[in-house]
């Protein structure tokens, strides 16, 4: 290995990820130069506090306060700093100074992540990112590269390993959305702001990062809807397992054609129900996973740990060999291709089933007047199950009705539900909750 060429390797952060990508870098020092094809060497690791303990021991004078130099320095810069300033301002020096750079900051690509395509297409140099979607899970790659001669037609994914530690909490132990919270946090799980997991901002950051180079067209987070679980209840998990289901947060990007031929993209974030045989009811605790429909390889699903300091590291040393690899050979940067041009669609254009729980009067000609209202709106009920209850106290009957509709737009799906409110024999809408898989 004596001939081979340096490459300098300048690390933004030191904390969760940052830390185990430093001691993979010295570690492995050997393997991976003989995988690149050139000696990978940390030049040094820019921080806020250089004195700070770190969870790996590293060598003292690598740490810096410096980032900007560091960076003008270097053929090969890994930011994993998060956040969006100093960051970005951070890779477009590194980018405009002949540096490919390597990140898993999902909140700085949704919120600005033109400008930095641009940049790096302007450079020359590479721009990857595995590590933003689904932590350690190769997705990224597989999308952009080993599916690059087929057309995806749905992506649904678990990108969220917050979310779906609280809603698999929920549903095997039947607790109630705060308590499940409060397991999380208790656990590390869930920060102790949660609102952007919980609420579903990070998986619509995740979401647009998918749906584009899945669609070959940048989306950006304007165009995600996005709704979090902090409305889902105990009753509707147990509604839903009632009924064969399992409540997920899902990160939905479909192609869809209206009548007239137009297509679209449909990209978005919400509870959904799966039936409990799909493959991504399966996927349990703090785990992620991808599930992919393309027309030529069929369905494919990727599996494994979406967050974790390791973990992701793992996913950030993929990208750095081969983008070291590319610098070896020669070549322009590769950057994803935008030629899709398909417009993202409005929630109301979306199409999916919905499962929609009632609390009706019990009454001869309820369900008749029900399914009428459905078929006014050209949606058609798939299933619907009526339980009868008795209150103790005043003998009154009520009847609990859950439906299950066909695929239809969401306008029409939307309109239905609010006709269904008017209803006299309607005592309350108890869900509302959208279906895939069936
Ligand atoms: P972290 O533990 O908070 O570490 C951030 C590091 O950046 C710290 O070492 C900090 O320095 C440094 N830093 C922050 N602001 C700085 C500034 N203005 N100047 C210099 N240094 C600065 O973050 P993390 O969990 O490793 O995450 C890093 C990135 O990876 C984020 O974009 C995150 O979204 C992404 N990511 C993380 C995971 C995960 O499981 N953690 C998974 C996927 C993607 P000090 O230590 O001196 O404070």
């Amino acid at each position: 290995m004596s001939e081979v060429r340096t490459l300098k390797v300048a690390l933004l952060g030191c904390g969760n990820v940052g830390a185990q990508v430093a001691r993979i870098l010295i570690d492995d020092a050997e393997a991976l130069a003989s995988r690149t094809g050139a000696r990978l060497q940390l030049s040094g690791i820019a921080v806020r506090d250089v004195d700070a303990r770190r969870d790996v021991e590293l060598p003292r004078e690598l740490f810096t306060s410096d980032a900007e130099t560091l960076v003008k320095d270097a053929d090969l810069v890994i930011e994993l700093m998060g956040g969006i300033e100093p960051a970005r301002t951070l890779i477009l020096t590194a980018m405009q100074h002949g540096a490919s750079v390597v990140t898993g900051n999902k909140a700085l690509l949704a919120q600005d992540g033109p400008t930095l395509y641009e940049e790096a297409d302007k450079a020359h140099v590479q721009l990857s990112y595995e590590a933003a979607v689904a932590g350690a899970i190769p997705i990224l790659r597989p999308i952009r590269d080993s599916l690059s001669g087929d057309r995806i037609t749905r992506v649904l994914g678990i990108v969220n390993g917050t979310t779906n530690f609280i809603l698999d909490q929920m549903d095997s132990t039947g607790a109630q959305f705060a308590d499940a919270l409060a397991e999380a946090q208790r656990l590390g799980y869930a920060e102790a702001d949660p609102t952007a997991d919980v609420e579903g901002h990070d998986a619509a950051a995740k979401a647009a990062i998918l749906a584009s180079l899945s669609f070959h067209t940048r989306f950006a987070l304007e165009d995600v809807y996005c709704e979090g679980i902090s409305s889902v209840s105990a009753a509707d998990i147990a509604a839903a397992k009632d009924a064969g289901f399992v409540i997920k947060l899902l990160a939905i990007a479909e192609k869809l054609s209206d009548e007239e031929g137009n297509t679209g993209v449909s990209v978005r974030v919400h509870p959904t129900l799966l039936p409990r045989e799909h493959p991504l009811a399966a996927v349990r605790g703090a785990f992620n996973a991808v599930f992919i429909e393309a027309e030529n390889a069929g369905e494919l699903m990727f599996y494994g740990q979406g967050a974790g300091g390791t973990p992701t590291a793992s996913a950030v040393l993929g990208d750095l060999v081969s983008a070291a690899r590319r610098i070896v050979l020669g070549g322009p940067g590769r950057t994803e291709t935008t030629t899709g041009n398909v417009p993202a669609l409005p929630i109301d254009a979306s199409v999916t089933s919905y499962y929609i729980g009632l609390d009706v009067a019990d009454q001869p000609g309820v369900l008749a007047r029900i399914a009428q209202l459905f078929a006014e709106h050209g949606v058609s009920i798939e299933i619907m199950r009526q339980t009868i209850h008795r209150d103790a106290d005043s003998n009154v009957e009520s009847a609990e009705l859950r439906i299950v509709t066909h695929r239809a737009r969401e306008a029409a799906l939307s309109a239905t539900v609010e006709a269904v409110k008017g209803l006299d024999v309607i005592n309350s809408v108890t869900s509302v909750l959208r279906v895939e898989g069936v």
